[in-house]
């Protein structure tokens, strides 16, 4: 078969940045002009606004979505012998941030129907080491939060939230970003809000949280040339910051474009003999991805590529399946459902600038190859 050339793109970036070309341009020449590089104004601006859109009364910048998980697991004082309940389905970085500060990942696996973590199983997996439970809103759709925040509490945990596929996402009518106690955020391009490269944040409403990632990632001090702790740089650039203002104030449209494209794939896709999202009651979920389950998801995003189709797999190789963690211990089947999933997921386009005619197109070769 010959591949034609691409028609429908996963995701046009391009199109993101040339809806808002006008004030992005003029928001880094802001930056350029105002001799403020690190920090500054733009910065502690995003951070004040992001804080507001999250309900969060805090939010500290980090350079990039992983050191916003690894500077929240230390200043929660996660380190060496401690452990951390993970999702078994997750993007890597979940689990990275958790090794990066000696503490060991501990998987726990999803429920099929969200592809989130399954609350019913976090007990089971709890020791006398667990110090924090990680759920991931993975794809945009919140995890099952109230018996989360409920099991921690029973047992004095804390709960660290991966938001990096959620912003704008609520969970029972409010906005993800304060239910637990900090919410790590990615602001990689691809993402719902996305910068123009690298950029992470942390939302707490627990002021010293949010002191201590600011110290840790400021070299570990808090005055210049005073050293407490051995800390790390991570801080958010502020011309990234600036063009993350202008972003946020078109994050809840752009998000509500991707929802009207989850509807029409929801309309559409039903009796084709594949897995579709289902929603939690509590969840307005933000369609980061638009995941669809098939047994024969191989051929499937093959032929959909011949058709200039272009799908990604999130994710292709579970955590406990990657050489990186080999260490741990755990067979591809000790972890069954993540397994299965890295095998029969597959990502059909989406995003605030996927064309209703483009979706359609996915729609009939889907109709096509599997009717
Ligand atoms: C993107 C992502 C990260 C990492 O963010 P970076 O900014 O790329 O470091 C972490 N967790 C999840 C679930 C992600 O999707």
């Amino acid at each position: 078969m010959t591949l034609q050339p691409v028609t429908v793109p996963f995701l046009d970036l391009h199109a993101a940045t040339a809806e808002l070309a006008g004030p992005i341009e003029q928001a880094v020449l802001r930056v350029t002009r105002s001799g403020y590089y690190i920090g500054g104004p733009e910065t502690e601006a995003f951070e004040a606004e992001f804080a507001e859109y999250t309900g969060a009364a805090c939010c500290v910048g980090t350079g990039n979505g992983l050191d916003a998980l690894e500077l929240a697991l230390r200043a929660m004082g996660v380190g060496p012998g401690d452990e951390v309940i993970v999702p078994s389905n997750t993007y890597i970085a979940t689990w990275l941030a958790v090794s990066a500060v000696g503490a060991r990942p501990v998987p726990v696996e999803p429920d099929p129907a969200t592809h989130n973590i399954d609350p019913a199983r976090i007990e089971a997996a709890l020791s006398a080491r667990t110090r924090v439970i990680l759920p991931v809103h993975l794809y945009g759709q919140p995890a099952d939060l109230a018996p989360i925040l409920a099991l921690a509490k029973h047992h004095g945990l804390r709960v660290l939230e991966d938001a990096a596929q959620a912003q704008g996402a609520t969970w029972r009518g409010r906005r993800i970003g304060s239910h637990g106690d900090a919410v790590c955020w990615s602001f990689y391009p691809g993402k719902n809000l996305g910068a123009l490269g690298d950029a992470g944040a942390v939302t707490t409403s627990d002021p010293e949280i949010a002191a201590e990632i600011r110290r840790l990632g400021n070299y570990g001090s808090s005055r210049k040339y005073i050293c407490e702790t051995r800390g790390t740089n991570s801080r958010l650039d502020p011309i990234q910051a600036a063009v993350l203002r202008v972003k946020l104030a078109h994050l809840d449209a752009w998000n509500d474009r991707r929802r009207a494209a989850a509807a029409v794939y929801l309309a559409a896709l039903p009796g084709l003999g594949l897995g579709l999202p289902s929603v939690l009651p509590d969840a307005d979920p933000v369609w980061h991805q638009f995941v669809v389950r098939s047994s024969r998801r191989d051929e499937l995003q093959h032929r959909l590529a011949g058709a200039g189709i272009a799908t990604l797999i999130h994710y292709p190789v579970a955590p406990h399946m990657q050489e990186a963690y080999a260490d741990l211990g755990l067979a591809a089947d000790d972890l069954p459902i993540a397994r299965d999933l890295s095998r029969e997921v597959l990502s059909l386009p989406i995003g605030p600038h996927l064309t209703r005619e483009m979706q359609d197109r996915v729609i009939d070769a889907l109709l096509q190859q599997t009717g």
